[in-house]
């Protein structure tokens, strides 16, 4: 220990009281902001490292010409340049001109948007604070910025940036023109058996390759799953996605099926209406379709593709993402998903009594393939999606999803280079054909953004308003090259 002129002066004894509330929470914002940058920079120059020995790696190469070997470094010196400069600019959505409002979000909107200064093109999904902050979402927010951030796949959309002003946090991500497969579901009705074992076999790659990243998506649903401009897979909205066994609480769920439902009914009657769901009865299953855009735009989304243990709360698994996908199968197959009700409680409680209430319409036209129906529905000693968790398929890893006789003779690596069934025929970069924007209201959030502003008067510029926000702003290193 140091003596003499460097000997350390003994800290003051802490004394909290001596401090108000503001003076701590301040104080705790600038512990926030100290730990994000260290972790930014840290995190930074790790990379910029690696980057750096893969290029000398790549100079040592044999067989390159200095003239080449010249290239290379000065063209990563120009990216590295490129970035850094990126990395010290301030993005704000004055930045980019909006095209049109292809989403509505849960908590925001997602805007076709042009960045003024070189015309790239971007989808910017923007979130209110003061939304987030009300409904608990801060941790859900948080676990969709790191996902993205942290992925580089083709299997999951591209966030370029995030950044964030007094009321809204925005995420800039590459614009998959080929609209979603909820909007394709409600166009085409159906699909046929061919159709739906190419989108269920790369689902299945998507899937597979977040629970590698160690999270579990847990909201995979057709307005979730985006197609690419050749009309190939990708997913989105990892809003409630976690990291593996994290025990959320179901508090939530809880409530939803306690809540007494619209229609006066027997709550512990399982008799429910499933009989009037066949093909013959079209008109309800089209009152079921028209609401279901409206169920997406609105705050707690449809819980049509949602796995019992998440809200029974016996704790749940990855495996929960193949029970979604099973139902999202029912729907391409059958016309509708296997538990839709008039009122998202009926739902729910179809779903906790699956035994009884998942049922096959036999007057499907064509019918369903016995393999199809087994790859949904278990059949005695076989394992399927749509069952109690511990025989569910795919718990034990995506291969057993891949092996079962559904897919026989699909080549899971080369999927993503043929062809897709349905490839968007687009007539610029700012086509939007896809997207039901006739539907959704095009005044820019105007008034959600009026509502924010009133709100945020009390709370967005304190600190506890800031501090859940601290470390969202990303940068992905090529994101203008
Ligand atoms: P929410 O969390 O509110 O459901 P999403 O991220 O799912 O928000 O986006 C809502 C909708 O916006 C999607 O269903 C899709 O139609 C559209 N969308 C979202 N991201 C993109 C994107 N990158 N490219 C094209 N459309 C998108
Ligand atoms: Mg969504």
């Amino acid at each position: 220990m140091p003596t003499g002129q460097f000997a350390f002066q003994e800290a003051p004894t802490q004394n909290p009281q001596k401090y108000s509330e503001t003076t701590r929470s301040k104080g705790q914002k600038c512990d926030g902001l100290a730990i994000a940058f260290f972790q930014d920079s840290v995190k930074l120059a790790r990379e910029r490292n690696i980057r750096q020995l893969e290029l000398e790696r790549k100079l040592q190469e044999p067989n390159q010409s200095p003239a080449r070997r010249a290239q290379l470094w000065q063209s990563a010196g120009k990216k590295e340049g490129k970035y850094l400069r990126f990395l010290r600019t301030k993005d704000k959505p004055e930045n980019y001109q909006t095209i049109k409002i292809i989403g509505k979000g849960a908590f925001g909107e997602v805007k076709l948007v042009q960045k003024k200064s070189d015309g790239q093109v971007f989808a910017m999904k923007s979130l209110i604070k003061t939304e987030m902050f009300k409904k608990e979402q801060l941790a859900h927010v948080r676990a969709e910025r790191d996902i993205l951030a942290e992925s580089d796949s083709p299997w999951v959309v591209k966030l370029f940036t995030t950044f964030q002003d007094a009321n809204f946090l925005y995420m800039l991500m590459e614009f998959l023109p080929g609209g979603d497969l909820m909007t394709m579901l409600i166009q085409y009705e159906i699909f046929s058996e061919d159709i739906t074992r190419f989108y269920i076999a790369e689902i299945i790659l998507a899937i597979e390759y977040v629970h590698k990243l160690n999270f579990i998506h847990r909201d995979i649903k057709p307005d979730n799953i985006l197609l690419d401009r050749y009309g190939h897979v990708k997913l989105t909205d990892f809003g409630l996605s976690t990291g593996f066994q994290k025990k959320h609480d179901n508090a939530y769920y809880q409530k939803l099926l306690g809540k007494k439902s619209n229609q006066p009914r027997d709550r512990n009657s399982i008799a429910f209406d499933q009989i009037n769901l066949t093909v013959s009865n079209r008109t309800q299953i089209n009152d079921w379709r028209r609401s279901r855009r409206m169920m997406a735009y609105s705050t707690v989304g449809t819980p049509d593709y949602i796995a019992p243990e998440i809200f029974t709360g016996q704790g749940y698994h990855h495996e929960c993402d193949w029970w979604s996908l099973g139902t999202i199968m029912y729907e391409c197959l059958v016309g509708w998903p296997p538990f839709c009700a008039e009122d998202s409680h009926d739902t729910y409680r179809k779903i906790v009594n699956w035994r009884q209430t998942l049922y096959f319409p036999r007057d499907l036209d064509p019918p369903l393939g016995a393999e199809a129906e087994h790859f949904i529905r278990r059949q005695v000693f076989l394992l399927s999606l749509v069952c109690n968790s511990e025989a569910r398929l795919g718990r034990g890893g995506a291969h057993e999803l891949k092996n079962h006789v559904f897919f026989r003779g699909v080549d899971f690596d080369t999927l993503r280079q043929i062809r897709a069934p349905f490839e968007p025929q687009l007539k610029s970069a700012i086509d939007v054909q896809y997207f039901p924007t006739n539907e959704i209201d095009q005044t820019e959030n105007a008034t959600l953004l009026k509502q924010a502003q009133a709100s945020a008067k009390q709370i967005a510029e304190t600190p506890e308003m800031s501090l859940p926000f601290i470390g969202y702003t990303f940068k992905r290193f090529d994101s203008f090259s």
